[in-house]
């Protein structure tokens, strides 16, 4: 019985740090405006580390990157400056105020999602200590 208790211990502890890992796919995912959520259960499915470097090789969702009209050269649409020849792009054209909200309101269930597998597994964790204590 002390094997399988620890057995669980060593499946739970990973399955943590396995989940942290797929959250920060996501997380990264996002912030290249790739689907956080998709390629969270993609981490979760393959493994954070592949799903990682997947997005390492596919680099920002295209929708990312808008054109400099001086050089025409594909620069990060949150660029306020062209890094290839320092053209200054006009504040509030390619970000209306709206889109930026609508944005906001889009990864809300993103981090619901997150926050329930978290509070799942942590309870989950929880349930497990105190099986541990009774014995
Ligand atoms: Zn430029």
């Amino acid at each position: 019985m002390e094997i399988i208790g620890l057995f669980v211990g060593w499946f739970v502890f990973w399955f943590l740090v396995y989940l942290f890992f797929a959250i920060l796919v996501g997380a990264y995912a996002s912030k290249k405006r790739r689907s956080g959520v998709g390629w969270f259960f993609l981490s979760l499915l393959i493994s954070p580390l592949i799903t990682l470097i997947f997005l390492f090789i596919l680099g920002p969702s295209h929708s990312s990157l808008k054109k400099c009209p001086r050089c025409a050269e594909e620069v990060n649409i949150d660029a306020q400056i062209c890094r290839f020849c320092n053209f200054e792009f006009p504040q509030s054209n390619q970000f209306p105020k709206s889109d930026k909200k609508a944005g906001n309101v889009a990864s809300t269930p993103i981090s619901r999602v997150i926050a329930i597998l978290i509070a799942l597994s942590a309870f989950g964790f929880m349930v497990f200590i105190i099986y541990l204590f009774k014995k």
